[in-house]
């Protein structure tokens, strides 16, 4: 009696995909990650947002300021110590983005604007809403605005316009 020979293989799945073109072949595939990211040198930038504080960096040597924050200066290299950015800016540049990333495309349009501040060198990106694109202004008082629900991302601040004392 022959003796019946195993075949080794893989299991195979009824599950298939989605073509979407065949030269070249495009397939629908889904993907998915959880991602542990460490905010290392720049947490308390994000600490800051949960106490509702703007957090930039300065110079310990040559005094430049960065609102987007930097550990080391990039202007003379020395190290740059946190410091407390104000609340209120002025819109130093915006454009409105009809298309944006899939977090953002929910969103659109919104306006997209870099932020001055006083006694700041750099500028802060970041969306300005409650503003109608023909109403966005060079140069428009803006206040930061914070998410109740921190999620602990840049997105977690933005600009709403700045109507005087409040
Ligand atoms: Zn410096």
């Amino acid at each position: 009696m022959a003796k019946r020979k195993e075949r080794i293989k893989l299991p195979e799945t009824e599950e298939g995909t989605v073509l979407f073109n065949v030269d070249p072949i495009i397939i629908k595939h889904h993907y998915e990650v959880d991602y542990i990211h460490s905010y290392a040198q720049d947490s308390p930038f994000f600490s800051g947002l949960a106490k509702k504080k703007l957090m930039g960096t300065r110079c310990t040597k040559c005094g430049y300021t960065y609102a987007t924050p930097k550990v080391s200066c990039m202007m003379c290299g020395a190290e740059a110590e946190w410091i407390e950015l104000p609340l209120v800016g002025r819109v130093h540049t915006w454009t409105t983005c009809y298309f944006g990333g899939q977090e953002f495309l929910k969103e659109t349009p919104f306006n997209l604007a870099l932020i001055e501040f006083d006694g700041a060198d750099t500028l802060f990106m970041s969306r300005v809403i409650g503003v109608k694109e023909e109403d966005m202004r060079v140069g428009m008082k803006v206040k930061a605005q914070f998410l109740r629900n921190l999620k602990f991302k840049p997105t977690d601040v933005y600009f709403v316009p700045f109507k005087g004392d409040e």
